[in-house]
């Protein structure tokens, strides 16, 4: 793709470079590509259909035969052709980092209930490693330093300290959503369709 430059039609979004959404053709949201990568898929005609307000243009060369400068436009979402394995990627925990772990439970502490700044977070295992405990979403759960090292190697019950909320499984939708900071408004709009009701992102203002 050298010499591609994006020329994006909304302003807004032209010094940010949004991720593109991509889907399986069933409608299933399948992960975040760059809009280079978009480009390629729809150079190579992958590109099934597209949804969403916010769309951008790209400028590639000119053709020597022609004399036409090459455009490609691109949506926001788009939907891959042949991807229909995404299902099976939709079902499957995705994989657990602090960051998204930190943003599933709100960036609040599971012990005191104070809301705190990332860097100033751990991540807690409710029984800890030492009683068996795993290294799963279902057994971690956002703690200050403070807490953490107050209920040390043990579980809530052995410290005395209770749980404000309960950990849960992100599914694909949520996930994507807590990996990506610049999500356009479609985007969100689409991906919320995906996030099951009792989770905490539908809590939020
Ligand atoms: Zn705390």
């Amino acid at each position: 793709m050298d010499g591609y430059h994006p020329l994006l039609n909304d302003p807004a979004t032209l010094s940010r470079f949004p991720l593109i959404l991509t889907l399986d053709t069933h409608g299933i949201p399948h992960r975040w590509i760059s809009w280079q990568h978009a480009c390629y898929y729809h150079a190579k005609n992958q590109v099934a259909w597209s949804m969403g307000k916010h769309a951008f243009t790209v400028h590639g060369g000119i053709n020597r035969m022609t004399g036409e400068r090459s455009v490609i436009s691109g949506s926001s979402i788009i939907a891959i052709k042949g991807k229909a394995m995404a299902m099976k990627s939709f079902n499957q925990v995705p994989p657990l980092n602090n960051r998204e772990l930190f943003h599933r439970d709100r960036q609040i502490c599971a012990y005191c209930a104070t809301s705190f700044s990332g860097a100033r977070l751990t991540r807690d295992h409710i029984v800890p490693f030492s009683k068996g405990g795993r290294d799963t979403w279902m057994n971690v759960v956002t703690a200050c330093r403070a807490c953490n090292e107050r209920k040390s190697d043990r579980t809530p019950e052995g410290a005395r300290m209770e749980l404000v909320y309960l950990p849960y499984v992100p599914n694909r939708a949520e996930y994507l959503i807590l990996t990506n900071r610049r999500i356009l408004a479609d985007q969100m709009e689409f991906l919320a369709q995906h996030v099951p009701a009792q989770s905490r992102l539908h809590q939020q203002p």
